[in-house]
């Protein structure tokens, strides 16, 4: 996927300073481990806990990221693995979500003292050993004045990142461990200290809000304007267990999704039942060669939906998944919370989101990935292929601006030869043409 943006750079250097670098960020929200999870992962014949069947929809988005980061909401601490309301997850989730394409995990929320001082120190020795960066808790003040806060440097541009919570359910922070705290003194200082590390862009991860709300509170609006104030480009919040609306302020360069949901849970009722994917494109512009410029270029979501099938099997669905339908079709009910979270979620959003629409990531990557593949079978209709499987380029869609994009990097990069090009190709056509009859969503 990498390479995609280095042929879509091509394409906008016309429009665009010659020397543009991207980052392309993606940001999910709380990773859970409730009972039935553990349950429902475990396999008695290998005695061990299996979770590929439950990313393995969301995969390609998340490796599509340069940078992928998660809320990691439940403690590492080793058995007894045990869910709500002290959670200690397997192991193997943690791997697993590598092996997904996460990069970062942020670890300070309210459940990171579950499992007190142990449940701290493991959760970091194993996110280590699964070579996952993490920031947000310590194991001491000098782990922390050494790592934090966390810098990232990627693509040629550094970011760095904070991750606070409001608090740990009560439970004291065993010493000398540390899980930050949202402290508006702590903050403004570290804040500075990243200022003084001269990143493109800082990022402040808030465990926050209040649980079940669809809008944010009094509080976390204090919270982030106060990180905004101090410099911070980017705030991304969890802890609701619901989604909350993004507001982007493209003349402020300032990004803030209030709560992105659950990302991987067994929360079954309305609204809980699944997530934001969050995409933020961040542009280091060089002006010349000492001095750039760094933009948040676009910033576009997945919806992703928690399916767990009548064999109680966890499955993290994207909505825009062109398989999705043909999965569900089978179990009515699945059908109907799938349809009734992405309906919920897509208005509430188009309601009050701020410059913030839904993504094309999903058929941009099919169309990239499979840009070598044969032509699909029925060249009569228009289609492309996802996993070796063709879908009708109906089920395609894209704001005018992101299809502009498409279509300008397929005409760069492909020769006319390319039959599956030529079909979305045609696609893409139409959808902007409609695209320029009717307003951006
Ligand atoms: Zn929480």
């Amino acid at each position: 996927m990498r390479y995609m943006w280095l042929v879509a750079l091509s394409c906008w250097g016309e429009l665009f300073a010659q020397d543009t670098t991207r980052l392309r960020l993606l940001f999910v929200g709380d990773i859970m481990q409730h009972d039935a999870q553990i349950a429902s992962a475990f396999n008695a014949t290998t005695q061990r806990y299996e979770y590929a069947h439950t990313f393995q929809w969301v995969k390609p988005l998340v490796q599509a990221a340069d940078l992928a980061i998660g809320n990691l909401e439940f403690t590492l601490a080793g058995k007894p693995y045990k869910g709500y309301p002290q959670f200690s997850g397997p192991d193997e989730l943690a791997f697993e979500l590598k092996n997904t394409g996460f990069d970062v995990l942020a670890t300070a929320n309210n459940h990171s003292a579950d499992r007190y001082k142990k449940g701290i120190y493991r959760t970091i020795d194993l996110l280590d050993s699964a070579k996952i960066i993490h920031t947000g808790t310590f194991k001491d003040s000098l782990a922390r004045a050494n790592t934090y806060p966390l810098i990232i440097d990627k693509n040629g541009i550094r970011i760095a990142l904070l991750n606070y919570t409001y608090g740990t359910n009560g439970i004291p922070v065993p010493q000398p461990a540390i899980v930050n705290p949202i402290d508006t003194v702590l903050i403004k200082h570290d804040i500075q200290r990243a200022k003084d590390r001269h990143p493109d862009a800082i990022l402040v991860l808030l465990h926050f809000g209040d649980e079940y709300q669809r809008s944010p509170n009094r509080f976390q609006k204090r919270v982030a304007n106060l990180c905004f104030r101090e410099g911070a480009q980017l705030v991304i919040g969890s802890h609701p267990h619901v989604i909350q609306p993004i507001e982007f302020f493209p003349e402020k360069n300032q990004l803030v999704a209030w709560s992105l949901g659950n990302f991987i849970s067994n929360q079954r009722p309305r609204y809980r039942n699944g997530g934001l994917m969050l995409w933020v494109d961040l542009d280091k512009i060089r002006t010349d060669s000492v001095t750039s410029v760094t933009r948040i270029a676009n910033a576009s979501y997945d919806l992703a939906y928690v399916h767990v099938n009548k064999r109680k099997k966890f499955h993290l669905l994207p909505v825009t998944h062109p398989q999705v339908d043909s999965l569900l079709r089978t179990d009515s009910l699945a059908l109907k919370t799938y349809t009734e979270f992405a309906s919920d979620s897509r208005q509430w959003l188009r309601q009050h989101n701020r410059h913030v629409n839904e993504s094309t990531a999903l058929w941009m990557y099919a169309v990239i990935r499979r840009r070598d593949t044969p032509a699909p079978a029925n060249p009569a209709g228009c289609s492309f292929m996802w996993d070796d499987v063709a879908y009708p380029c109906e089920s395609l869609y894209a704001t005018r601006a992101e299809a502009e994009i498409v279509r300008s990097l397929i005409q760069q990069a492909e020769p006319d030869s390319n039959p599956v090009i030529q079909l979305v190709r045609a696609a893409i056509d139409r959808k902007t043409e409609h695209r320029l009859k009717t307003p951006d969503r």
